[in-house]
């Protein structure tokens, strides 16, 4: 990730601030895609709680090992260990200009948790970037996605596939095809995200603090979009 050297290079922002960017939206609405994009923009540190699953899960912690089969079957991580490591996460120095969470949130007192950290630790302000997506958009989507193994890049073997089969454009590592992107999981996933995530939409806007992405087109449009609401809000 290039991380930039002055605000101007960020892209934009006051000098001091330490933006909170919450990508909130389904399995497959791109919000890893363009966390990437904005981390890269705006110099701060792109946190997806549940690639710091796969890690522990791939590293064989405990942590992982408490993780391994809610994921494999498509269910929340508990409260409780999500938020230690999110909190141990935000106070580390790479995190002083702000950050991008994609997959976290997800449930209403893991908001209440981070808004209490926030206060804490001083971000400020919270950007809620609610990417809003057809259904029938999402298993397509998630049934196609690949991953590269080394840096995390992103493709879709039906819209966006990589010029050679199973490499990345990028770093030539393995892309990977995650074990609950599969459609007997993909249902269970998005049927956590109704129950559970789903009422954070009206927590935050009843906050002023989210703003509606149209997040069925193209991954350049929307990430300009995305690009010119945080450059107005931070
Ligand atoms: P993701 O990569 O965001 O789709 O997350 C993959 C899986 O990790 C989820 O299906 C959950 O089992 C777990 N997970 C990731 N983030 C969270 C979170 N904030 N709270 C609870 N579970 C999570």
């Amino acid at each position: 990730m290039a991380v930039a050297t002055d605000d101007r290079a960020a892209g934009g922002g006051r000098a001091g601030t330490r933006l909170a960017v919450i990508l909130l939206g389904p399995p497959g609405s791109g919000k890893g895609t363009q966390a990437q994009r904005i981390a890269e923009r705006f110099g701060m540190p792109h946190l997806s709680t549940g690639d710091m699953f796969r890690e522990n899960v791939g590293r064989g912690t405990e942590l992982g090992r408490k993780a391994k089969p809610l994921m494999e079957r498509g269910e929340l991580v508990p409260d409780e260990i999500v938020l230690a490591m999110v909190e141990e996460r935000v106070s580390r120095p790479d995190c002083d200009r702000g950050f991008v969470f994609d997959g976290f949130p997800r449930t209403l007192p893991q908001a209440e948790a981070l808004k209490l950290i926030c206060a804490r630790q001083s971000f400020h302000p919270t950007v809620v970037l609610h990417m809003v997506i057809e259904r029938g958009a999402l298993v397509r989507r998630l049934t196609g996605r690949r991953i590269c193994k080394a840096g995390g890049h992103i493709y879709n073997v039906y819209d966006r596939p990589p010029k050679r089969d199973g490499l990345c454009d990028v770093d030539d590592s393995k892309l990977i095809h995650r074990a609950d992107d599969t459609e007997a999981v993909i249902g269970d996933r998005l049927t956590a995200y109704d129950r559970q995530t789903r009422p954070l939409v009206d927590y935050y806007r009843a906050q002023g603090v989210l703003t509606d992405v149209d997040a069925m087109g193209a991954p350049d449009a929307i990430t300009q979009a995305v690009f010119g609401i945080l450059a107005e809000k931070s």
